[in-house]
């Protein structure tokens, strides 16, 4: 069934108000039904939230509002309780949610993380969304952990996001040349172990390794420009045959434009963004950190009106959720 915006009509002395708010996954399906996505932005240092809230109100896009847990370990965005706290001030639920992004099963130094401990948390703190990253351990492993994350979440009517493939680039060391990568394609998503991964784990929707890389994170490479990635639309396409559900794309930042409109209308129904909105932050945000906030403000119009074309794409995935 397609949600379509609407239910729980109650009557209020003569009035009519529609007081339901729409979740997660019915958003996400009503993004993929309209052949649009909604972008996902990482807060990797708290006073970046208004500012992104803020961008997407004035650009009428729906969008998210995402914390990694390499964001309070490695970076100030201070625990999974801050960033909801800070996010209770700032949201505006006609265009935003509150996503956990990346909570690895083994995290990019290769250390065993308690995941499920993590992801019960913020379902019981209210968080609307999670993602478990299972994506660095073998498929067989890789099911197992996700489908204990889909038990737990689900209870709570929490929607799920897993990767399948590796998206490269949080790992301290060099990646190879882009162009031997997208080649070889190698640790791209195989349609074939997609459509297992999504029928026996039950997730509801899917990272994917399609092209895109994550912007570097160690300390000595944060300020690096990214390389210019492209995505395999060939391989988008059969892995969304194979799955029916909505695609998910990582390390948004760095990939051509037309790349990205054509993902969008091949299946993919949220892009992640971190680079493009942390680094003019950080650019300012020691000498002048009201500037930086602007910054991040302009950074995010950009990404919506120029790079992605989302202005007003709340009319196509929430509508409206009071109506007299
Ligand atoms: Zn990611």
């Amino acid at each position: 069934m397609i949600f379509v915006g609407q239910s729980d009509i109650i009557s209020n002395a003569g009035a009519t108000m529609t007081l339901y708010a729409p979740t997660m996954k019915e958003l996400m399906l009503c993004a993929t039904h309209a052949h649009t996505a909604i972008p996902g932005f990482n807060i990797p240092y708290l006073p970046m939230m208004e500012p992104v809230v803020q961008a997407l109100r004035d650009t009428r896009c729906f969008g998210l509002i995402m914390v990694a847990r390499l964001e309070w370990v490695k970076f100030a965005a201070g625990s999974l309780r801050t960033i909801y706290d800070a996010y209770q001030q700032a949201k505006d639920e006609q265009y935003t949610r509150l996503h956990l992004d990346h909570v690895p099963v083994i995290d990019e130094d290769q250390l065993a993380v308690e995941y499920d401990k993590i992801i019960l948390e913020a379902v019981e703190m209210g968080y609307d969304s999670v993602m478990i990253d299972a994506s660095r351990l073998p498929l067989r492993e890789n099911i197992a952990a996700t489908r204990h994350v889909v038990k737990i979440a689900h209870a709570a009517n929490v929607a799920v996001e897993a990767e399948l493939g590796a998206v490269l680039g949080h790992e301290s060391g060099p990646l190879p040349p882009y162009e031997v990568l997208f080649e070889t394609g190698k640790g791209f998503t195989d349609s074939e172990e997609a459509e297992i991964f999504v029928r026996e784990t039950g997730v509801d929707w899917l990272s994917v390794a399609v092209g895109s890389v994550h912007g570097a994170i160690s300390a000595s490479a944060r300020r690096a420009k990214k390389v210019e990635a492209r995505i395999s639309i060939d391989r988008l396409d059969a892995i969304r045959r194979k799955t029916g559900v909505p695609l998910v794309l990582h390390g948004g930042t760095g990939i051509r434009k037309e790349c990205l409109l054509d993902a969008i209308r091949h299946g993919i129904a949220k892009i992640n963004i971190a680079t493009a909105i942390r680094q003019p932050y950080e650019a300012m945000m020691e000498e002048a950190p009201k500037e930086a906030e602007a910054a991040v403000y302009h950074a995010t119009r950009t990404i919506i009106e120029d790079e992605l074309e989302l202005t007003n794409s709340v009319d196509l995935i929430n509508p409206g959720t009071v109506q007299d």
